[in-house]
């Protein structure tokens, strides 16, 4: 059987072992393979099973693939693939769940102190001397920012969702959740469900958790910022397109966002031009909220066992 990896690098840019997969069958691994739908085509030639992390499997692209019988996505989020299409074909795709929530929850945190310290910022400039030269025994560049009381809307309460608002609560701030799905178990007294309306009017932190669909594209625009209080944080480690750019640059530039942490853009790699690169008081990181080595390992045999229990006739994590 023929197995073809289209972008393995960023899940093992060498230290982990593909040898789980290859226990299957003819693994050809590529680094990389583009967004060229041509190209994407000749790279999947007559494999059965392609794995993807970001190359994007369309309705056009399955139609031209005949061979292929199952799509295996190398992570949790699977908007790349288009699943409505691979249902018609009788293609079977499978996503990676939870191998990174507590990564994710971490780095959403990592972000969030960064913006409440600088710390980064500052190390900066004591290594540039600026310390050195100073009249006093301390300085800060930025204001610093106390978390214990403050309020955290969460958008999106699942898997890592749950586990930011674990975090918040030990941090002291109180949550605010939404999310299609209610489950009242989940609730205490520094962690209630509200509307999207609520969450956006009444939070001085706003993270985003939730998967990217159609219907929620660029669902942080002009209109709903124009609800959040002036001086709002927000986290973006979920998808970049659920982020209108343009409008977030405006509201950091004229400082009713008081800041914005962000793993994810809306085309990745960021191109130059991204209005966010020259906005007031933002901070990116280059999507490496899943990639600490614990969480890639946990990935990749997550995806082995996929792909096991899909040829052993039992296909779990189906998302087609
Ligand atoms: P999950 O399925 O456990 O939780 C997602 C939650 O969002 C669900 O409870 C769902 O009901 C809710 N939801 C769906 N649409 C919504 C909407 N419009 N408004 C509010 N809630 C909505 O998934 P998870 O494991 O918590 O992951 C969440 C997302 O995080 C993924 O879809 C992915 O996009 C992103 N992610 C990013 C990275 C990274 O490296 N930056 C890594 C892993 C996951």
């Amino acid at each position: 059987m023929n197995i073809v990896v289209l972008d393995g690098y960023t899940l093992n840019p060498g230290d982990l072992s593909w040898d789980g997969i290859r226990d299957f069958g003819n693994v050809t691994v590529h680094d990389r393979t583009g967004h060229s739908a041509d190209q994407i085509i000749k790279t999947i030639g007559d494999a059965e099973i392609i794995l993807t992390n970001k190359t994007p499997l369309t309705g056009e692209i399955l139609k031209q693939v005949p061979s292929v019988k199952y799509i295996g996505v190398l992570a949790t989020g699977y908007n790349v693939v288009d699943t409505a299409a691979a249902k018609e074909l009788g293609i079977v795709v499978a996503n990676v769940p939870a191998y990174s929530t507590d990564s994710v929850a971490q780095l959403t945190f990592a972000l969030l102190l960064e913006i409440c310290h600088h710390a980064g910022a500052h190390s900066e400039a004591v290594y540039k001397g600026d310390w050195s030269r100073n009249a006093d025994f301390c300085f800060w560049n930025f204001p610093l920012i106390e978390l214990s009381g403050k309020t955290i809307g969460i958008i999106g309460f699942g898997r890592i969702g749950q586990a930011v608002a674990k975090i918040a609560q030990a941090f002291g701030l109180k949550v605010l959740a939404n999310d299609n799905n209610r489950y009242p178990a989940l609730e205490n007294e520094n962690c209630k469900y509200v509307s999207l309306d609520t969450l956006l009017m009444e939070s001085d932190i706003i993270s985003l958790h939730c998967p990217l669909t159609e219907s929620n594209r660029e669902m942080l625009n002009a209109m709903s910022i124009a609800k959040m209080k002036d001086g709002v944080l927000i986290i973006n480690t979920s998808r970049g397109p659920l982020v209108n750019e343009a409008d977030l640059c405006s509201a950091l530039n004229s400082g009713k966002v008081g800041a914005a942490a962000v793993d994810v853009v809306s085309v990745e790699p960021i191109r130059p031009d991204n209005p966010l690169l020259k906005a007031k008081n933002c901070i990116m990181t280059p999507h490496i909220a899943w990639a600490p080595k614990e969480a890639r390992l946990r990935l990749m045999n997550i995806a082995v066992e996929n792909l096991r229990a899909f040829l052993a006739g039992e296909p779990v994590n189906i998302v087609s």
